[in-house]
């Protein structure tokens, strides 16, 4: 699959459900509304959607959600999908999660063929952690960490730079992550969705944060790329990475090789447009799959040449009325 600038489309990201545990305050209101479990795709749908993508010509898919592993059913249908690895048509199957329930499923992760897994994780503060997800528990996801560790999984943390929350201990959470033998990311908050709050007062631009860091570790500039939005650099003293994803400061559309499939089957070009289509009722409509077909290849000509994010001044609305856990980090 390519887009009508030329993009080679190999990576599907799929939210398997809106819902969450935690309520991190970037992402989401105290009080968010889910949808009705009547509107989601059914795994049985997801995995026949998520497997035309795969005959389509992805080789990378990565759960997300809300939280991924919260879906019910979703090690059945990791397990039946991982057909795609054995077949080798898929190259990786890879999750995004908040890691509270990953001490339960880390080991079976692994077994069924999952290598790397990314965890967000935004500060190593018990307290602050609980202040960020308002119902998050840190115990309970360094727990989760240690059984990935064990089980063999690679981990990734994705950490939002949050002015006043994160700020001051980055440094730290780079050496933690060093001794661990996890890379880093770094993100900077981005205006999707309603949060109930203002989300300009804990933007944090990365530029800052990167000069912050200078001064502690030595950072070289890493020829290291996986077509994503991440900029890679080595750090010397502890041989792990940093990434840092700065979709306000800087434009990295030009790479972008990825779609994104929501839990009701909606299929998004772009994570800051509102360009889709609607998988869901081409796929009920028509068994042979020509509908499905035909709907991903109208997608194909609406994915844009790039974002539009900008964060509004004084606590103005966001640039997308979506929230992340909607559209998947
Ligand atoms: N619940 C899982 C988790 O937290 O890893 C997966 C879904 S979550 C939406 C995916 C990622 O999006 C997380 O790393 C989270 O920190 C990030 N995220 C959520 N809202 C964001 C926002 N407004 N700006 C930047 N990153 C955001
Ligand atoms: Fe849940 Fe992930 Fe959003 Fe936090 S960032 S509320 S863990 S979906």
């Amino acid at each position: 699959m390519q887009d009508t600038f030329g993009r080679p489309i190999t990576y599907l990201r799929v939210s398997v459900t809106d819902r969450c545990d935690f309520r991190c305050f970037y992402c989401m209101p105290e009080a968010m509304t889910f949808l009705p479990r009547s509107e989601l795709l059914s795994l049985e749908e997801l995995d026949e959607v998520c497997s035309t993508f795969v005959e389509r010509g992805v080789t990378k898919v990565r759960l997300t959600g809300g939280e991924p592993l919260l879906r019910r059913g979703i090690m059945d249908f990791i397990k039946g999908f991982s057909r795609h690895l054995d077949s080798g048509a898929l190259d990786e199957l890879t999750l995004t999660t908040n890691a509270s329930q990953l001490s339960k499923h880390a080991h079976d992760l692994k077994a069924l063929g999952v290598e790397r897994i990314n965890v967000s994780l935004d500060t190593l503060d018990a307290d602050k952690f609980k202040e960020i997800t308002r119902t998050g528990r840190l115990d309970q996801v360094i727990e989760g960490l240690d059984a990935a560790s064990s089980a063999g999984l690679k981990v990734k943390i994705n950490t939002v730079a949050l002015k006043d929350y994160n700020e001051g201990e980055l440094s730290q959470l780079v050496k933690w992550c060093g001794e661990r033998g996890f890379d880093l990311t770094l993100i900077e908050t981005m205006p999707l969705g309603d949060i109930g709050g203002d989300r300009t007062e804990s933007y944090l631009p990365l530029d800052d944060v990167r000069k912050t860091l200078d001064q502690d570790w030595t950072l070289t500039p890493s020829p290291y790329n996986t077509g994503g939005p991440s900029r890679y650099v080595d750090v010397k003293e502890t041989g792990q990475r940093i990434g840092f994803i700065t979709p306000l400061s800087e434009h990295f559309c030009d790479t972008c090789n990825r779609m994104r499939l929501t839990c009701t089957g909606t299929l998004y070009m772009c994570l800051g447009q509102d360009s889709s289509v609607n998988l869901r009722d081409a796929l009920r409509s028509d068994a042979s799959k020509g509908a499905l077909n035909a709907a991903i290849d109208k997608a194909l000509t609406l994915k844009p040449k790039g974002h539009e994010f900008e964060i509004s001044a004084n606590g103005g609305p966001p640039s997308l009325k979506r929230h992340m856990n909607v559209t998947g980090g």
